[in-house]
């Protein structure tokens, strides 16, 4: 008997995504995740992912290539800066022991156990992505976290 009766609602009360594994230990089988995915009750991210209708469209690029959120385009989605534009490909976060996922477009990868844990599902921490940002993008970081302090100021 498992928890609940659709697979949105599971999904939804387990924070937008789950894990194949997750959704079995919770009573799903296999033969529901296949029938599930087969009708469109059941959306599919990447290999063994799945997620929520109403996952944030950043999220769902990011999950695309298998991880959360990070480095700029974390910033981006915690409104730490503005954003790039819908056309630039995301940053995400994998585990180190992760493959680069086939068929999944252009995206820039950080491999680290440790950032692709620190914050939810999602995103990465705020910190994490500060400190992936600083060494892949220091252009974009915001002013006040630049490494030598204050922007310079221009007088007239
Ligand atoms: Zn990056």
């Amino acid at each position: 008997m498992r928890e609940f009766f659709t697979f949105e609602d599971c999904i939804a009360h387990h924070g937008g995504i789950m894990s194949r594994a997750e959704l079995l230990r919770v009573g799903w089988t296999s033969h529901d995740v296949r029938i599930g995915v087969q009708y469109g009750w059941l959306h599919r991210l990447c290999r063994g992912w799945y997620g929520s209708v109403d996952l944030p469209a950043a999220v769902r690029a990011s999950w695309a290539h298998g991880g959360p959120l990070a480095c700029v385009s974390a910033l981006e989605y915690l409104g730490a800066i503005s954003s790039a534009g819908i056309e630039a490909p995301p940053h995400v976060c994998r585990p180190s022991r992760g493959h680069r996922l086939r068929y999944s477009g252009p995206a820039v990868v950080h491999w680290s156990d440790a950032d692709a844990n620190s914050g939810d599902r999602w995103c990465v921490s705020l910190e994490a992505a500060l400190r992936q940002a600083a060494l892949c993008a220091p252009e974009r970081m915001p002013e006040s976290t630049r490494p030598g302090g204050e922007p310079t100021q221009w007088s007239f």
